[in-house]
């Protein structure tokens, strides 16, 4: 059933998010601007957001067909998104495969360099205050989750994370590290937000070029080759849906 776009709800720095005209359900719109370090640097790609779109959709399905609940519906047209409405939870949850990013530039990891078991690092959704790290004891005494919840969300985080490692070695592609973030309906936790090339720091196994949003990042080269590219890869992989165990 197609649902009806009605007035904005908020507008992120990339996505934005509408009601609809059925109850419980929102639409996102991924639009074609990119920014990097805090919207310090910022652009607008064309079909930026279409990709991004199309990556996320398809990792959302194959995640539920895995049995990992996601707030994903459907898709209206290449950009927009039904999801379920969720009060989202302010945490950036991040699973760290590879050392990469920031826990190179904050501690002294050589980048490259494996970290099993995964680095699960949950960070403060807030931008005027740079997203800082908290640890367990922080996300509990500021109310975010409850200790089982936040438990659980590291379960599912890391499952999230084989799955998606999988997924890409499929595809001759390195899951360095990716970020997501969660919200309730009801006392169900859902995967929210989006898991595309801005969300996730990608390698190419065999050439180790970067297939994400560190080439914007860094000028490391064409930025919309990449992610059609990637995304192609990615969404071209037939074996996608079924079950990994
Ligand atoms: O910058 P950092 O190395 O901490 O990023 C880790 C991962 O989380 C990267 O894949 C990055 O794209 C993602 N991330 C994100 N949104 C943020 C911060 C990080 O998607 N606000």
């Amino acid at each position: 059933m197609t649902v009806k776009q009605k007035e904005l709800l908020c507008t992120g720095k990339a996505k934005s998010v509408y009601r609809t005209d059925a109850k419980g359900k929102l639409i996102v719109e991924f639009r074609d601007d990119i920014t990097a370090f805090d919207g310090g640097k910022k652009d607008v790609l064309a079909r930026k957001g279409s990709y991004n779109a199309e990556v996320s959709a398809f990792i959302f399905r194959y995640l539920e067909e895995n049995d990992v609940k996601t707030h994903f519906l459907n898709m209206i047209d290449e950009r927009r998104m039904v999801v379920r409405e969720l009060s989202m939870i302010p945490l950036e949850v991040i699973v760290r495969n590879i050392a990469a990013g920031s826990i190179v530039r904050n501690y002294p990891f050589k980048e490259g360099t494996p970290l099993k078991p995964p680095v699960i690092v949950i960070d403060y959704k807030d931008d005027s205050r740079h997203d800082p790290m908290l640890n367990d004891d922080l996300v509990v005494a500021l109310g975010l989750t409850t200790a089982t919840e936040l438990k659980k969300l590291k379960t599912v985080a890391l499952e999230v994370n084989r799955l998606l490692v999988k997924l890409m070695a499929e595809q001759g592609i390195t899951l360095v590290d990716f970020k997501m973030e969660f919200g309730r309906q009801g006392r169900k936790i859902y995967l929210g937000d989006e898991i595309s090339m801005d969300s996730m720091r990608l390698w190419d196994k065999k050439t180790g070029a970067s297939l994400d949003k560190d080439v914007y990042r860094f000028n490391k080269g064409d930025v919309m080759a990449t992610y059609t590219s990637v995304a192609g890869r990615i969404t071209g992989i037939k074996s996608a849906g079924k079950k990994r165990r």
